[in-house]
């Protein structure tokens, strides 16, 4: 194929649609493949889309009658469990009605198909009207390279070039590993297996069931039983009629701990979070409409690649596994978008000086470290180890329920101190010393 591009996006996630819009308002001829049958089409999330970065894409995107989101959040909660009890940490606040929102949640099929659209309307507005195209239903198999530098990408027989490519294949990053930026071996310990369920309520049990109000939402995470002692973390978002529900599960704590015969695949495990008192009442009545799994990455700063490009090429998103789990909530979505907006903006840097170079290149590594996104990977990393000890998802969590069910009931009996519940309840599920590690950690880390 004669055709040259000025950039090949690999991906039609959040980061390469976010990459995608960039190009095409700054009148760059650019090719976007995505290898599903639509953008989003093979894309799990649970998902909260958080912050404001949706805004820089497609401005004021609230007004939209029926956007791409389901619902903007306004109330939080944290819940520890146990076997048979929930402990919360709820926060709802009026400031979080306000635009830009906070969060908004996405169901990604319809979401990034909805971005898609947004991007073909960008390119429509473009110098390259017809000339840059988003193409679904193509797989990219290899990077083409001459020496050191990419030049195109090969899909079956067919070969396109261009002078850049920028990498959004998300965390299944065979390519990225193909060019030699990540390992071939990412060890279990690094990532997770997430399981989600999509249930229909008709819409007025569903929000009057959460107290929302118009296109109010919730968001709700959940550490403890709720993994039955694996690795990882639950969650339960408002969509517009449904509910996603859903687990992040340690691949190596499966691998170790949840052989078949002891029940505890991620099936069995989410069966089990669905029948826990907690959240078997939130979801009486609904219909699963859909079942899905992904993996995603654990957000240790180990598995991000030292170097996230080459000549001629930038790795983004979960391609680059920048993510941030530290309990608080789950980004990865935010971070695709931030670093597909940085990766092209280089890219259009780049061709202004007609310079594509592993030193220009490297720029975009530059505007990273100085973003957010490093930012908070940098600062937050022994919070993403401390929720990835045993003690934080599986000791505190009972002994905070422990505390509860004895500080919330009412005996006719003499009633004991809080202190003193408290100290049977670390007798009962750690020690001392682990809490004042942990409290040390904690501070330290958050
Ligand atoms: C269960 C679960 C819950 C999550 N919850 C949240 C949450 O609440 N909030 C949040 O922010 N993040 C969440 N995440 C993480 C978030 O989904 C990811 O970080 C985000 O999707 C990364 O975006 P991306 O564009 O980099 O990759 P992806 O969204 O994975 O997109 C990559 C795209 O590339 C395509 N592709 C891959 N290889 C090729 C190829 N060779 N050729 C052509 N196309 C290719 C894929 O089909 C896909 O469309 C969650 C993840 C999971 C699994």
């Amino acid at each position: 194929m004669d055709e040259k591009f000025d950039c090949i996006i690999v991906g039609g996630g959040v980061a390469g649609l976010a990459a995608a819009m960039t190009l095409a308002r700054k009148n760059l001829k650019f090719l976007l493949i995505e290898k599903g049958e639509f953008a989003g089409a093979k894309n799990v999330s649970g998902g909260v889309l958080w912050g404001e970065d949706l805004a820089k894409l497609v401005p004021d995107y609230w007004e939209e009658e029926d956007g791409g989101w389901e619902r903007f959040i306004n109330h939080r909660r944290l819940t520890f469990l146990d076997e048979g009890s929930s402990f919360s940490v709820d926060f709802k606040s009026q400031h979080f009605n306000e635009t830009p929102y906070t969060g908004v949640v996405v169901l990604r099929s319809k979401f990034d198909r909805w971005l898609a659209g947004k991007v073909e309307e960008a390119i429509a507005e473009s110098d390259y009207a017809m000339d840059s195209f988003v193409a679904p239903n193509i797989l990219v198999e290899e990077i083409l390279m001459e020496g050191d530098k990419a030049v195109g990408i090969r899909a079956g027989e067919e070969k396109f070039y261009a002078d850049s490519v920028i990498l959004a294949e998300g965390v299944n990053n065979l390519l990225t590993r193909q060019v030699g930026l990540q390992d071939s071996y990412v060890p279990a310990d690094h990532m997770l297996t997430g399981v989600k369920e999509v249930i229909r309520f008709d819409q007025k049990v569903l929000e009057d069931r959460f107290q929302l109000n118009g296109l109010s939402g919730m968001s709700n995470e959940f550490v403890g039983y709720a993994t039955r002692g694996i690795e990882g973390g639950g969650f339960l978002y408002t969509n517009r009629d449904t509910l996603s529900i859903g687990l992040v599960l340690g691949l190596k704590d499966l691998r170790e701990k949840g052989s078949p015969d002891k029940k505890l695949t991620p099936y069995d495990i989410l069966n089990d979070f669905k029948n826990h008192p907690a959240i078997a009442d939130t979801i009486r009545g609904g219909e699963v409409v859909e079942y899905s799994a992904h993996i995603v990455s654990s957000g240790d700063k180990r598995v991000i690649p030292e170097k996230l490009y080459k000549a001629g090429l930038l790795v983004c998103g979960e391609a680059a596994n920048l993510l941030m789990n530290a309990g608080k909530a789950i980004q990865g979505m935010d971070y695709a978008i931030r670093s597909g907006i940085l990766a092209a903006e280089n890219i259009v840097q780049a061709k202004e000086k007609n310079d594509f170079s592993e030193a220009r290149m490297k720029a975009y590594q530059d505007e990273l470290e100085k973003s957010y996104i490093m930012k908070d990977i940098n600062n937050f990393q022994d919070a993403v180890h401390m929720l990835h000890d045993p003690l934080m998802y599986q000791k505190v969590p009972n002994l905070i329920n422990h505390f509860g069910r004895q500080f919330f009931s009412i005996s006719n009996r003499p009633t004991r101190k809080a202190r003193e519940m408290m100290r049977e309840s670390v007798k009962e599920h750690a020690s001392w010393w682990e809490l004042v590690k942990l409290g040390i950690k904690g501070a330290r880390s958050l």
